[in-house]
């Protein structure tokens, strides 16, 4: 039995109070965060958090971000904060940044994926916070099957998890798009594993130089360190092909790629920053901030329109840009056209 909490109007104490409960209870919630939908459950409850993975689909060793509502709940998952985690904390939550930081003995391995680090970071939506704040820290994966692309509102989360499990809170669409940048701050340079809603010159402009892991831009690396990296993702039914290179020639290679792909007897979906003719179009916006907001809405809406083919385009990868080519690109299982 799945509940369905309605607060598009906005936060809602009472209602919030219900979800607390359920969460309290060992039970699983989906909430809205400023990123994307997060499956929640109490971090600290292995039994809840082994529901998570079984609810997803998700292999064991795929750590989970722990979600807190105050800079004091730090201490109860992380052993120790070095200096550079303190300041990137200071300055970017709430929001989109998760720390990886030496984990404490109390935070159960299932959720760290058996890692002795933990993923930690506060999310800036009131509805996140007020949830944390009413119940305890929650271990929060995105809320979609485990490879499909990232949920931006309760629709995709009712899609993949309705009759599985017990809350759904819908507080609309979620204003980032992409999930946030993970820093791993127990290394020295700190390490980019993620890139996400906080784009990596911002960081570096706090702490100074940040390593970018090779996972992070290709798929030949060591995975040990950015777990999560390695296994299929973002990937909606049909398949994808991203086109990158300059603006213009990207637009005329989409063209050429539609009327092979249709020669060949497919439809053909195209999500891209320009109109473009093809069996179904999906506009991403100008903006590389309005691209990462409609990313995972485009695929999961092309395929819903029922296309074999999505061509999409690349965008460049500065700012935002990185966390977009990122999921992009595994979304595509690394299909990549250079126009
Ligand atoms: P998701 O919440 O579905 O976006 O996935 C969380 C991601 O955070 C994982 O796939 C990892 O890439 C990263 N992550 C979480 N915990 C750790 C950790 N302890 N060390 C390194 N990366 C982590
Ligand atoms: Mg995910």
């Amino acid at each position: 039995m799945t509940i369905v909490i309605n607060m598009r109007e906005g936060l809602d104490e009472r209602k919030i109070k219900v979800a607390a409960r359920l969460i309290l209870e060992g039970k699983l919630v989906a909430f809205p965060t400023e990123t994307v939908y997060g499956l929640g459950a109490d971090a600290l409850n292995e039994n809840a958090v082994r529901r998570i993975f079984e609810a997803k689909g998700r292999p064991a060793d795929n750590p989970l971000i722990i979600h807190i509502a105050s800079i004091s709940d730090l201490e109860k998952v992380a052993r120790e904060v070095p200096e550079k985690a303190k300041l990137l904390a200071e300055k970017f939550w709430p929001g989109p940044l998760t720390l990886v930081l030496p984990k404490r003995r109390e935070v159960p391995l299932v959720t760290t994926g058996g890692l002795d680090t933990v993923a930690v970071r506060m999310p800036s939506h009131p509805i996140a916070l007020a949830l944390i704040k009413a119940s305890t820290p929650l271990a929060a994966p995105s809320a979609n099957i485990s490879g499909k692309p990232s949920p931006t509102s309760a629709e995709h989360v009712i899609d993949d998890f309705y009759g599985k499990i017990e809350g759904i809170i819908d507080g609309g669409e979620t204003w980032i798009g992409v999930e946030s940048t993970v820093i791993d701050v127990t290394e020295e340079p700190p390490v980019l594993l993620r890139p996400g809603g906080i784009p990596v010159e911002e960081i570096e402009r706090v702490i100074g130089p940040v390593r970018i892991h090779p996972a992070v831009k290709g798929k030949n690396a060591d995975l040990a360190k950015a777990p999560g990296m390695k296994y299929k993702h973002y990937a909606p039914n049909a398949s994808v092909v991203v086109v990158e290179g300059e603006p213009e020639k990207r637009k005329k290679k989409i063209r050429e790629l539609v009327e092979e792909y249709r020669e060949r007897g497919y439809r053909v979906g195209v999500m891209a920053t320009v109109e473009v003719e093809a069996d179904e179009f999906y506009p991403l916006g100008k903006t590389p901030e309005e691209v990462a907001r409609n990313l995972f809405k485009a695929l999961r809406e092309l395929d819903r329109r029922g296309v074999d083919v999505i061509i999409a385009e690349g965008v460049e990868e500065r700012g935002i840009g990185l966390a977009v080519m990122n999921r992009l690109r595994k979304a595509a299982g690394y299909r990549v056209i250079r126009a």
